[in-house]
């Protein structure tokens, strides 16, 4: 495609990678060497941990044979060995080009642009996400423990074992820029700020990506990750990824792990935790430019930690059990199925302690029903995968790209709190919550910066 020389940033980024909110690098030739220049360049703290550091464990990653093989297949790839990746459901409706522009600049029926509010003088509105200095979930030592970084970020600590000093520690789709954007200076953009700086984090074992859209992979947050924990910090991320996270953590191959949907992998860090850390199909798309579409696997991640038997000490049983939705959708518009992979996810590792699912950035969904769940969909997810306790994500945090123009910042909590008290599931927390204690089981949401313990 003949593209001007010169094209305005936000037609440039807001046009033709709408469906995920984050942009597309494209370029005219001549602004290629440019790229380079104007990569994001959101200044980060030096990689230096102020939290408590001790030595690196050596971790075991062994690849384990798929719970339920029935379920392995290869409807997703295009070409063998596949060179991209595709939803092969009923419920995925393909977008096209004109479809995304007319949505983005034409006058399309469902369009309400409404700013994200403030409070008085410039302060932060109480209508939108509250954000706490995280504990980490310091007092409930023995639970399950996720907090919120904002959007998709959450820090997972596993149960902490006898004898142990933590628990594993999972790091999920990790933002720290300003921009979820490859550039500093345009894209979509953070409102509400991170609990925390990168230095503040506590040391994690594990980054797990699902899937390579800017609001998800974060090259500033990679970096500074790889440098201050080395070569003792392992990457997993759907296939196709693990080139990118040679060239741009860098790492070497070994320590960038790449799986396909329903490959499950043995991870086991002495004196902290084991788990099994299943990678599992979602329906949305990938790409992190004009050319890449699609040629990379997106995913979502179920996490059994395992903890000794109480009978027999040299045998694991399943303890505490946890789902990571990443992006999904669960029915395009039109389409006359559900996605059935929650089903399957439900029937192969439910029931799940604690379930993340996407709940913001699913407006107009006569367009993003394909890529994003709305409220109302997720808590079927919820259904689906048999989950006792399920928090929204993917909201409250970033704006820019398509849905800015159609999404009210305050609509997706409200919804997700709507739909649960409909359904008589709304178990309360964060924005929405009242000021109330969140209730154990059902949906919910928290604050950014909340550690949420099942
Ligand atoms: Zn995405
Ligand atoms: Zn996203």
């Amino acid at each position: 495609m003949k593209l001007p020389r010169l094209l305005p940033i936000d037609l440039i980024i807001t046009s033709l990678c709408p469906a995920q909110q984050q942009p597309c690098i494209l370029f005219s030739s001549g602004l290629n060497r440019l790229g380079i220049i104007f990569r994001n360049r959101t200044k980060m703290p030096s990689a230096k941990s102020s939290y408590s550091t001790s030595p690196p464990p050596l971790v075991k990653v062994s690849s384990l044979p798929p719970v339920d093989s029935t379920l392995v297949n290869t409807d997703h790839h295009v070409n063998s060995p596949p060179t991209a990746f595709e939803n092969p459901w009923s419920s995925f409706q393909k977008v096209s080009l004109s479809t995304i522009f007319w949505t983005r600049f034409g006058t399309h029926p469902e369009k309400n642009f409404v700013p994200v509010p403030e409070g008085p003088n410039g302060t932060r509105s109480e209508e939108l996400v509250k954000v706490v200095k995280p504990d980490w979930g310091s007092s409930n030592l023995d639970s399950l423990r996720a907090t919120w970084l904002g959007h998709a970020s959450f820090l997972v600590e596993t149960p902490v074992l006898p004898g142990c000093e933590r628990g594993l520690r999972i790091l999920f789709d990790p933002v720290f820029s300003e921009r979820t954007s490859p550039f500093s200076f345009a894209g979509p953009k953070r409102y509400t700020p991170t609990p925390c700086t990168l230095d503040e984090l506590p040391d994690v074992d594990i980054v797990c990506i699902s899937h390579n859209h800017y609001d998800h992979l974060d090259i500033t947050t990679i970096k500074a990750l790889r440098r201050r924990h080395g070569a003792a910090l392992k990457f997993f991320a759907p296939l196709g990824n693990k080139a990118w996270f040679i060239t741009n953590a860098p790492c070497e191959a070994s320590e960038a792990i790449e799986c396909d949907w329903w490959q499950s992998n043995l991870i086991e860090a002495p004196g902290r935790g084991t788990v099994k850390l299943t990678c599992c199909p979602a329906q949305h798309n990938s790409g992190r430019s004009i050319s890449d579409h699609g040629t990379t696997l997106w995913s979502s991640w179920a996490l059994e930690c395992m903890t000794p038997s109480p009978t027999d000490q040299a045998e694991t049983q399943r303890g505490k059990t946890f789902f990571f939705a990443g992006d999904t959708a669960y029915q395009s518009p039109h389409c006359p199925d559900p996605c059935p992979v929650f089903t399957q996810i439900g029937n192969t590792f439910g029931p799940f302690d604690l379930a993340l699912l996407p709940i913001g950035l699913m407006t107009p969904a006569s367009f993003m029903g394909s890529f994003h769940a709305t409220p109302e969909q997720s808590l079927q997810i919820h259904q689906d995968i048999k989950s006792k306790l399920s928090i929204g994500m993917h909201y409250g945090t970033v704006r820019g790209g398509i849905s800015a123009r159609y999404e009210d910042v305050r609509d997706p909590p409200r919804r997700w709190r709507v739909a649960g008290e409909k359904a008589d599931v709304w178990c309360g927390g964060g924005v929405e919550g009242g000021g109330d204690a969140r209730s154990p089981e059902g949906v919910g949401l928290c604050h950014v910066g909340e550690t949420v313990c099942v």
